[in-house]
């Protein structure tokens, strides 16, 4: 499947900084949209649905499934979590650029789906720090911290088989790389193409 608009997708274990690095990244990017994904997970303090996610029920996720709404999905802590059509291809096609902030089973799905996908991976510093970050978060039993950073082990596990990789031991400076991947990324040739056809044209580029 192709559309004019660039797709990135950011993965990362729970605690890396993800949702906070994204929303920094979309601040200073008004042409950077974020997709709203579905998921059967109850909301957490301030989440608003619509906003953070679609918090709808297992059999509606599953309806959803079987209507072929999404274009991936994946069980991530128990939780159903799907990125649906809806949600990114009116934007694609308009040629806007979107990110979604997804697992990295979701992540490998849409790279099969949209090859030109960027996949980035967000990593923490060391297992210390990432123990250190969830632990900080206050409102998460030891239990759950033990199932995050085994979970966490995994995950990084995939890393090998994203694009990019962001470090985050520094918080601005990981907003500066993944700011620095989505202007490589615009200035591909084909992306370059898309949105500055009138250049290509006077310049008799194919
Ligand atoms: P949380 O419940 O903490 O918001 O998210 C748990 C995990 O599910 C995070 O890694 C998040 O990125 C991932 N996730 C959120 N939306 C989607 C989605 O649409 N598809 C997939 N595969 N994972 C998602």
């Amino acid at each position: 499947m192709e559309y004019p608009g660039n797709l990135f997708v950011v993965a990362a274990p729970s605690g890396t900084g993800k949702s906070s690095l994204v929303s920094a990244l979309l601040e200073l990017d008004a042409k950077l949209d974020v997709s709203i994904s579905h998921t059967t997970r109850a909301p957490r303090g301030q989440e608003q649905h619509g906003r953070e996610y679609w918090f709808i029920s297992r059999d509606e996720f599953k309806a959803k499934v079987d209507h072929g709404d999404f274009f991936e999905w994946a069980e991530v802590h128990g939780n159903l979590y799907g990125t649906s059509r809806a949600a990114i291809e009116a934007r694609m096609a308009k040629g806007d650029d979107v990110v979604l902030e997804i697992d990295y089973q979701g992540a490998l799905q849409i790279k099969e789906l949209f090859p030109y996908a960027v996949l980035i991976f967000i990593l923490p510093p060391s297992w210390e720090e990432l123990m250190q970050r969830l632990n900080r978060r206050g409102d998460t039993a030891p239990d759950v911290i033990a199932e995050r950073m085994a979970n966490a082990r995994e995950e990084v596990a995939q890393a090998k088989d994203f694009d990019f990789i962001v470090i985050n031991a520094d918080f601005d400076k990981a907003v500066f790389d993944l700011k620095s991947i989505v202007h490589a990324q615009r200035l591909k040739y084909a992306a370059q193409r898309r949105n500055r056809s009138a250049v290509f044209k006077a310049l008799d580029l194919p």
